[in-house]
């Protein structure tokens, strides 16, 4: 029998990013073949994210753009993967209806016996139970990149943030034991990884069996021969001494920091439900900064939140201007069905206004930024070469520890993978600029 051929295609964050690897690697176990053509594939497979208004609406228009080959009989089993249909089966089923398969996100160990049901029987699939016990612990995801990689140590959240539709899509909190990550992230060095990101919602509420997230950062950095050690991401509230300390005293732990702080009024972060207010906030950033003096931060932010006042907005404007931020994912506040906020608010900021705060916001994040990247012009920096730059191709581009990005002018001898020092000589937009030291 011809091995069976699939496509994966990934929407959102690095969390799906890490899930569509875990995907990978179970097809592969179970004898298909990935590849990287989708004319050629037997089944293809996206892996939807539900954070955005209009996810829904681009993982349909994109699964349409596919319709051909499905129609044509090459594509044999078309499936959509990961929190979309948790959040909207009905309306994937009604406007694609040729689907084939629909997986929620602790479902992808089934994927392999949901393919053969299908193949068999003609009819779609589909399996959306959120199970709170997964954790694929014993699956190891099939590593695309050479040199850096994720490696999910916690599934699911329980902050119920009111405009947040993850607690219902992705479960609730759990985090992997501590013996299957070191597994997986030994096993990723083995095979040439040198930068680990660990990911979960919220990475500083893990726990298992008496593991806290800063032992569990300590016990991953003393694997031989990983060289950075990442995480993302931390929620505020739960950011505690014992973790500042450690990111400040282990020097594989990326001198990064991505802290979501969302709004900066104390009542629009209340009705968020983020428990913290604007100031413990400033104060938690504040106490990073004294303990790591070269701390890069990076954050979210919300405008347009229902009933935000322009004074509320104002306060906004302060953390960032406040904090330094490097940068910030802005995003403007829609509704999401079975959300808090949707149930209880009403969405009353009109759309002029939200698109004038997110450029309010984005101008000021832009100046701020560029200053405090710009502190490393003067300095040299290890970096990690990621690859060619997407304007020069004589340039190449890399990241500090602190996550800046850095393009240098190459040389032959320089691959992707490779840390060289590199000697700032300036900054513009969110980029560094530098010269190759030896
Ligand atoms: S911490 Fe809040 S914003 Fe983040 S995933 Fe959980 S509910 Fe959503």
């Amino acid at each position: 029998m011809l091995t069976m051929k699939f496509f994966i295609e990934t929407f959102g964050c690095q969390m799906n990013v890490y899930d569509s690897e875990l995907v990978t690697g179970i097809l592969i176990k179970n004898g298909y073949e990935q590849i990287s053509n989708i004319n050629k594939a037997d089944i293809l497979f996206l892996n939807t994210c539900a954070i955005r208004e209009k996810a829904v609406e681009r993982v349909i228009h994109k699964m349409e753009q596919y319709a051909h080959l499905k129609k044509k009989g090459d594509l044999k089993i078309a499936g959509v993967l990961g929190c979309i249909p948790q959040y909207s089966s009905d309306r994937l089923k009604k406007e694609l209806p040729f689907i084939d398969i629909l997986s929620g996100p602790d479902n992808y160990d089934k994927l392999p016996q949901m393919i053969s049901e299908c193949l068999k029987n003609k009819k779609i699939q589909e399996n959306l139970e959120l199970n709170e016990e997964q954790n694929y612990d014993d699956i190891l995801p099939f590593i695309k990149n050479k040199f850096s990689s994720f490696v999910t140590i916690m599934r699911g959240c329980n902050n119920f943030c009111s405009y947040c539709v993850v607690p219902y899509v992705r479960g609730r909190e759990r985090s992997r034991s501590a013996g299957s990550i070191l597994r997986e992230t030994s096993d990723a060095v083995s095979k040439g990884i040198t930068e680990i990101t660990l990911l979960g919602q919220n990475v500083n509420s893990y726990k298992s069996e008496g593991v806290s997230f800063p032992a569990l950062l300590e016990k991953v950095s003393e694997i031989e021969g990983l060289k950075r050690l990442r995480f993302a991401t931390s929620h505020p509230k739960d950011i505690s001494d014992e973790l500042i300390k450690v990111t400040a005293e282990n020097k594989k732990i990326c001198k990064h920091l991505h802290l979501p702080f969302q709004a900066g009024s104390n009542e629009v972060l209340k009705r968020m439900n983020r428990g913290y207010t604007k100031d413990e906030y400033l104060i938690k950033i504040e106490n990073i900064r004294n303990s790591i003096p070269e701390i890069a931060l990076t954050t979210d932010t919300i405008v347009g939140f229902p009933d935000e006042t322009e004074e509320d907005f104002l306060q906004t404007l302060e953390v960032i201007e406040q904090a330094g931020f490097d940068n910030s994912f802005m995003f403007i506040y829609s509704e999401r069905e079975h959300t808090y906020a949707k149930k209880n608010f009403k969405d009353n900021i009109s759309k002029k206004i939200k698109s004038e705060r997110l450029k309010k916001v984005a101008e000021l994040q832009k100046k701020i930024g560029l200053e405090q990247i710009g502190n490393d012009v003067g300095k040299t920096k290890e970096i990690l070469v990621e690859s060619v730059s997407k304007k020069r191709k004589t340039e190449m581009m890399g990241r500090t520890g602190q996550n800046r990005i850095v393009i240098f002018e190459s040389d032959d001898t320089i691959k992707a993978g490779d840390y060289i020092n590199v000697h700032i000589t300036g900054a513009e937009g969110v980029s560094l600029f530098g010269e190759i030291r030896n």
